[in-house]
């Protein structure tokens, strides 16, 4: 219990001098802990009733007749219950990954069989009112969590397709590259100003609020993508054009990699 936490930063001026910075961050560690647990736990609690309205609601929409004035607020309680489902569903996903230590990255995750669960996804999701591209190297294969992985990825693509009006071009891309393997999603979407692109991996960030709830995410998607990659030595890189279109993508270093 007298055990502390320090961070130390150690920077260096010109040749000879050095300045280190010990803080002690042990208060800081607990209140986080703290957080995430008060997060699960409430996330876990909410899962039941929320089941139980959806449950309810469906009954009694089947009770009353198609042209009931009950039906249309019963419809709106049913969304509105269906997003907090999903926003629970998504909240229990973050925090078992930001709690996941020690991933194991000893299995093998065939990347050429994800990519057709991922398109198939991509279809459902974007019906015949996008142009889909998908190329992925034969043979290239990674180590890793394929969950976690996936739905980094799966976040990425949904994401292109939401941000995108209909009839826009999406590519997703896993490739080789000097450092690794690169998976993109290349999309013609509505971009994001450069002042976003630093906060967006931010819990619950949404860069246009009324936009963005409108296309029905819970803000915490890209918050799951950057805690999925760095448990792959990875992180995610954004570049953006506003108006024009985005590019999301990570590269998974050659030491997890494995060709055959
Ligand atoms: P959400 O559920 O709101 O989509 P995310 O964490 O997945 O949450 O993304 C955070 C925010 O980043 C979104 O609300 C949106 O404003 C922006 N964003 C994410 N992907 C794209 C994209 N492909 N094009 C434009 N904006 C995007």
């Amino acid at each position: 219990s007298d055990k502390r936490l320090l961070e130390i930063r150690i920077m260096s001026y010109g040749d000879r001098q050095l300045l280190l910075i010990a803080r002690d961050i042990t208060r800081i560690h607990q209140l986080e802990g703290m957080r995430k647990d008060f997060v699960a736990n409430v996330s876990h609690e909410l899962k039941t009733p929320l089941t139980v309205l959806q449950g309810y609601l469906e009954i009694m929409q089947g009770m009353e007749d198609d042209d009931s004035p009950n039906q249309k607020p019963l419809l709106l309680m049913q969304q509105q219950t269906s997003r907090m489902q999903s926003m629970v569903e998504q909240l229990l996903a973050l925090s078992r990954i930001e709690d996941a230590i020690d991933v194991d990255l000893s299995k093998m995750v065939n990347m050429q069989a994800m990519m057709e669960v991922l398109k198939e996804e991509a279809v459902a999701l974007a019906g015949s009112e996008y142009t889909l591209e998908f190329n992925c190297e034969p043979g290239l294969n990674t180590h890793g969590n394929e969950l976690q992985l996936r739905s980094a990825c799966s976040n990425l693509i949904s994401n292109a397709i939401r941000y995108t009006a209909p009839g826009g071009v999406i590519s997703v891309t896993w490739r080789s590259v000097a450092t690794g393997a690169l998976f993109s999603v290349k999309d013609t979407g509505v971009g994001i100003a450069p002042q976003h692109i630093n906060r967006l991996t931010e819990r619950f960030y949404r860069v246009d609020n009324a936009r963005s709830s409108k296309t029905g995410g819970t803000g915490l998607g890209l918050a799951i993508a950057k805690h999925a990659l760095s448990h792959h030595h990875s992180e995610l890189n954004v570049t953006s054009e506003y108006g024009k279109g985005s590019t999301f993508s990570f590269i998974i270093p050659t030491h997890l990699l494995e060709r055959q």
